[in-house]
């Protein structure tokens, strides 16, 4: 048993950035781990409780429905830290876009002509300063939550709010060479934030056909790969997803899928039962959200072989293409 008691995706980044770790509810974590694997067999997920930071242990829930990714995935050859990408929206190149009248630049037609997607860039690389803004307490329906975290960070200082934002970037540019139109939540253009719920809120406003979040981890050394959080079916406050947690498991499934593909890595071998499909209840990002909406840890940061790809600009380019082939492959139906 390796696992550290932290929740991945919350897992606190190192002192750098100030805050403090969280290991209050470990112990009933690596309960809960250890029993997973021998007590029910099949499909399974983890489904964090709802509790006031993301902690909480994790329980799990039979899954009949969900679907393995059927592709081989080969050892991750990472290729070495090439040159990292300008700040440009369209690493790859941005095809040319008319203007409407009003100066806003029109997607070219294309198959996702009329789509909408929200790209939710993870954390924001201002988030370390405005400890106290990111600290305040929102409602996500089931509980309160800080409104948002600084995100985790590599041993070297590689900042999960800019690894988000690189790979949201060209996740952007390649639905637009397809025709949709894209909204990001943040692009490092405001102080920090969004809080979660306006993270939310944001999606819903623009009455997106598809909604992803995208994050990297922050776990112990050795858990490797890539996993999708799916919203729980909740019902409280604000919060109701009954609508959208079908959809929203085909959105991920897609994900995980061409994500698999595209990128040749294995879903997460920490968590998820190796189906790189995780539903969580306690994230506000999702419980408030009432369009299909996905979270992706794209890897874990804290590993050394992960982190090799997750700084590798190739890498990432693969890792955008293989959620926009998912989130293609779900516009299409
Ligand atoms: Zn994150």
């Amino acid at each position: 048993m390796s696992y550290d008691g932290q929740y991945p995706h919350e897992d606190p980044p190192g002192p750098e950035f100030g805050q403090r770790p969280r290991r209050g509810r470990g112990n009933a974590l690596i309960v809960a781990a250890a029993l997973v694997p021998t007590c029910l067999a099949g499909w399974l997920v983890w489904q964090a409780m709802s509790g006031p930071d993301g902690d909480d242990p994790p329980k799990v829930l039979p899954l009949p429905s969900a679907s393995s990714p059927s592709a081989a995935a080969p050892a991750k050859t990472p290729t070495g830290r090439g040159p990292e990408p300008s700040t440009s929206s369209s690493p790859s190149g941005s095809p040319q876009q008319s203007r409407s009248p009003d100066g806003d630049p029109k997607p070219p037609a294309g198959p996702l002509s009329g789509r909408t997607v929200v790209v939710d860039p993870g954390h924001n690389p201002g988030n370390f300063r405005h400890t106290r803004e990111i600290n305040r307490q929102v409602n996500i329906g089931t509980n309160s939550k800080e409104c948002d975290t600084t995100g985790t960070a590599s041993n070297a200082g590689y900042t999960e709010a800019e690894f988000t934002l690189d790979v949201s970037r060209r996740l952007k540019s390649i639905l637009e060479k397809q025709g949709a139109t894209v909204q990001f939540t943040q692009n490092a253009d405001r102080p920090y934030g969004p809080c979660v719920d306006e993270r939310a809120r944001i999606g819903n406003a623009a009455k997106a056909d598809a909604v992803i979040s995208v994050h990297a981890d922050g776990s112990a050394a050795g858990h490797r790969g890539f996993h999708v959080i799916l919203p729980a079916r909740v019902n409280s406050g604000a919060a109701d997803t009954s609508s959208i947690v079908g959809p929203s498991r085909d959105l991920g499934t897609r994900i995980v899928g061409n994500f698999v593909r595209v990128t040749g890595d294995a879903p997460a071998n920490y968590l998820g039962e190796r189906t790189g499909l995780v539903v969580r209840s306690d994230l506000g990002g999702l419980n408030l959200s009432t369009v299909p909406k996905v979270f992706i840890e794209c890897g874990n940061m804290r590993d050394a072989q992960d982190i090799a790809l997750l700084t590798d600009p190739s890498w990432r380019q693969k890792a955008a293409q293989g959620m926009a082939d998912g989130i293609s492959s779900f516009l299409k139906g």
